[in-house]
């Protein structure tokens, strides 16, 4: 009885509050979820083949030794995946985090990254964590964990300088600016793992390798890194 009373507050709630697309703002049919088909076709996977080295990951090597690296999505500049992480980011849209989270699940077979043993979120700064309320990549990485059934580790590498976003204003050197942003927290046993560092958008690579060079200074330590989006 109570079930039937929830439903039918809930079928009242969607019939004058109806779910809608997160990039297109049309209203969503009952099998659609947080994009409109229409919106979810015109994204751009990136196809990054399992079995040979892909543009992301040349990159990043020429930076950092990483063992794989693959992306969802590549991202183009006004393209749709920029207006959705904007959304994520800036908007207050988290929900979007675990949803590409699923995609990736599907998209990207979890046995490319079998050898991992922890799922690393791309650490915030605390301030910028606390003024937006979370971490976009958290629900994304949380979805790597559970399906890889690793543990999400939050208590391994922290940001202890809060770097410009490259949006607000011209940053000369992003590589000399993120070099010592980060930090491992004091706590032992850590050796011995490959870990799944994942993160929203890679654009230069910069904090991707500053971060990943700060992991890889536990002994024994290796690296794969996943993004939401490349952009080329
Ligand atoms: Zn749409």
């Amino acid at each position: 009885m109570k079930k039937t009373a929830s439903s039918f507050w809930s079928s009242l709630w969607q019939l004058f509050f109806p779910p809608l697309c997160y990039s297109c703002g049309r209203v969503l049919q009952h099998y659609e979820n947080t994009l409109c088909l229409q919106c979810e076709i015109s994204l751009t996977e990136s196809h990054f083949a399992p079995d040979k080295p892909n543009p992301m990951q040349q990159r990043l090597a020429e930076h950092v030794p990483v063992e794989f690296a693959t992306a969802l999505f590549l991202f183009y500049p006004q393209g749709k995946i920029e207006q959705l992480l904007y959304q994520l980011k800036y908007k207050g849209q988290e929900k979007l985090s675990a949803y590409f989270g699923c995609w990736a699940a599907r998209e990207l077979p979890p046995t490319l990254f079998r050898q991992c043993t922890a799922v690393i979120p791309m650490p915030l700064h605390t301030k910028r964590q606390r003024k937006r309320g979370y971490n976009q990549v958290q629900g994304f990485a949380e979805k790597w964990a559970t399906d890889l059934g690793i543990p999400l580790r939050n208590d391994v590498v922290w940001r202890k300088k809060n770097t410009r976003q490259l949006a607000s204003g011209k940053v000369k050197n992003r590589w000399e600016e993120v070099q010592d942003a980060f930090v491992l927290y004091p706590i032992t046993e850590m050796s011995d793992n490959h870990w799944l560092l994942v993160d929203d958008v890679m654009t230069s690579g910069a904090s991707l390798c500053a971060c990943a060079k700060t992991l890889l200074q536990i002994p024994r330590s290796k690296i794969s890194i996943v993004t939401i989006a490349y952009r080329k």
